[in-house]
């Protein structure tokens, strides 16, 4: 080997060398891997029976669905068992929950009639089922004031302690 050919293979291995290194480098800024997110519990419901008010109790759920990641509210399959069941009739709103996650929901014309706000009915109803109770009487910013946050309270979203309860309930 001649001292040029043994400074070219010298010249190479740092050249390897350094290569190596920055690789490393790369790798070592590379953003931490995001935890692997926990399955969200998946509730099921059957809103065939809310007739006119169909589109609220879809919206409702949509509600807790952006508001929540450990439960989603998802459509039945037609036909199929749902864990909530939800109807329109002409009482007050209110839920049955026989179990976390599962029971009646009746999207009661009577407040619909008065005024009341047909999404925050739907998304307030549907937060029994997810083991809220009613905190009454309360502002327009808690969804669980229901009715005493007001005719004209048009805010269909949980405040942060409810978000925290749901989320704490599924988790
Ligand atoms: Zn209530």
């Amino acid at each position: 080997m001649t001292l040029r050919n043994a400074a070219r293979a010298l010249l190479t291995m740092l050249l390897v060398t350094l290569t190596l290194v920055g690789t490393q480098t790369t790798a070592g800024a590379a953003p931490t891997p995001t935890p692997t997110p926990t399955q969200a519990t998946v509730l099921t419901y059957d809103a065939s029976g809310s007739a006119e008010l169909t589109d609220a109790v879809h919206s409702g759920a949509a509600v807790w669905n952006e508001s929540v990641t450990s439960v989603r509210l998802e459509p039945a399959a037609p036909g199929a068992d749902a864990n909530i069941t939800i109807v329109a009739d002409d009482g007050w709103p209110r839920a049955l929950t026989t179990s976390l996650g599962n029971g009646i929901v009746w999207m009661g014309r009577q407040a619909v009639d008065d005024g009341y706000d047909t999404i925050r009915i739907a998304a307030h109803e549907l937060g029994h089922i997810l083991g809220l109770p009613d905190i009454k009487p309360g502002p327009c910013s808690s969804l669980m004031s229901g009715s005493t946050g007001g005719v004209d309270c048009a805010n269909r979203y949980p405040d942060a302690a409810e978000r925290a309860d749901v989320e704490a309930a599924f988790s």
